[in-house]
């Protein structure tokens, strides 16, 4: 018999726990670590609540969690509670699917200035990610930034423009819900710092942003190559462009607008204790498809700038770590001496939630491999529970989980708005 503990359980840690069962058989026993005492990760907290069709692959996941041999043990941070040598004397091969919760600092003047937010915390908040349950974004302002090109910022910007209505079956949180319905921001600017042709938005993503009801998308023709140049895109990249063209020719008279400033570097952030204006200066590309500045620049007065600018795996004491990409050192997944990575924490936080498969399935052909199927004389289980009850950690279970989630289901039957962290603190509290 195997052991083989995996560290986070989103999408790269089930997916990794789906593979060894298939890998492995019977012949492994898997516990599921996660700081957060739910399980499922970025589907949680970082798919957003208006996506209920993405989150519904959690569907999959909790199959594996059901399945024999496979343990969720939640509340438990790695590197705090327990650290990677501790495990490394308990199990036989540990992985590390901790995924990219970080945000990558925007590294300019005033950028720590309050009302600048970074989109790891603005989508914890209205994810219901209890960390970032007392955010109290200013929305009592009438412009925001969205700083990015990505599906994040699209994410961002949607969630700013919707109307109560428009959250109707999504999982929104409470606090956010009725903040996101007096907010009073009118116009949101996605800034790009390169053009149209250079977004990393998907096409489905873009197109959404088409058929709000109380905001339209403001994108400027001059920003455009000529058209014909569009026959040069990779074919999803071309659809979405196709989106900004359209989006050119709408007339829409709506009261919140959604203005898109390509070419658009983000150089400082002003204000007078807290954010009320960016400084961004007009790009051009180089020859290599960079961004480069012009000289040329422009304000832009806004009271909530929201950076989107991708995210960055927390390191682990013990485990070695590329700062430049902000993820764990390793060669193909393999960190080395019963220790692997999947996911954003081994490739950084690119792709889809499905991207993270393979991942997980080639780890778990390599742990396969190297440890084999029999043998093993390591404490596993009960020496991780034992140390983790010595040390007075609070484990929540899969079963406390299913608990929690049919409190919350309960709560939205009856019209209430959810509050998903409320239940697991009343939860935690109730024990202590
Ligand atoms: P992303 O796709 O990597 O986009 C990051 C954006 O930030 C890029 O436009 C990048 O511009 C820009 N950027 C980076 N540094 C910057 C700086 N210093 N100043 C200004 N702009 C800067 O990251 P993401 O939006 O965080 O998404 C992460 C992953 O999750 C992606 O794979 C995404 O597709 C996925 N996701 C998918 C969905 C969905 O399918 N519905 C939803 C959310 C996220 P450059 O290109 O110039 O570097």
């Amino acid at each position: 018999m195997r052991h083989v503990a995996i560290i986070g359980s989103g999408p790269a840690g089930y997916y990794s726990a789906e593979a060894l069962q298939k890998a492995l058989g019977g012949e492994v026993r898997i516990d599921i670590i996660d700081r957060m005492p739910v399980p499922y990760g970025l589907i949680r907290f970082g798919v957003a609540p208006d996506h209920q069709s993405i989150k519904a692959v959690y569907k999959r996941y909790e199959k594996v969690a059901l399945s024999d041999h496979v343990r969720f043990v939640g509340n438990v941070l790695v590197g705090r509670d327990v650290s990677i040598d501790e495990l490394k004397g308990l199990y036989d091969a540990i992985i590390l699917a901790t995924g990219a919760p970080g945000d990558r600092p925007l590294d300019i003047p005033g950028g720590d200035l309050p009302g600048v937010i970074g989109s790891a915390a603005f989508v914890g908040w209205y994810n219901g990610h209890p960390d970032f349950a007392a955010l109290a974004p200013p929305l009592d302002v009438t412009a925001a930034v969205v700083i990015g090109n990505g599906n994040v910022a699209l994410d961002v910007a949607r969630i700013l423009s919707k109307t109560p209505a428009e959250f109707a079956g999504s999982d929104i949180v409470g606090h956010a819900f009725s903040a996101l319905g007096d907010s009073a921001i009118r116009d949101i600017h996605v800034l790009g710092r390169r053009g149209p042709h250079q977004i990393a938005m998907t096409p489905k993503e873009l197109g959404e942003l088409g058929h709000l009801e109380n905001a339209a998308p403001k994108v400027d023709p001059a920003d455009f190559p000529p058209e014909i140049d569009d026959a040069l895109l990779e074919p999803g990249q071309r659809k979405s462009v196709t989106h900004l063209r359209n989006f050119t020719m709408l007339d829409a008279a709506k009261p919140k607008r959604i203005h898109f400033d390509f070419f658009a570097m983000p150089v400082r952030i002003e204000g007078d204790g807290k954010a009320e204006r960016i400084v961004v200066e007009k790009t051009e590309l180089d020859d290599k498809g960079s961004a480069r500045g012009t000289g040329e620049t422009y304000e832009i007065p806004c009271g909530l700038i929201v950076t989107c600018i991708g995210y960055q795996t927390p390191p682990i004491e013990g485990v070695p770590y590329e700062n430049d990409r902000g993820r764990f050192a390793n060669s193909e997944g393999v960190i080395g001496d019963g220790l692997y990575c999947v996911g954003w924490a081994r490739r950084g936080p690119t792709g889809t939630i499905g991207t993270n498969r393979p991942d997980g399935y080639e780890v778990a052909d390599k742990i396969a491999a190297d440890i084999g199927g029999a043998g093993g004389r390591k404490k596993r289980r009960p020496g991780l529970d034992r140390l983790l009850d010595e040390r007075g950690v609070d484990i929540v279970t899969f079963r406390d989980w299913q608990r929690i989630e049919a409190a919350e289901a309960a709560r939205a039957r009856e019209g209430s708005p959810r509050e998903k962290f409320i239940l697991i603190e009343e939860m935690l509290s109730a024990r202590r």
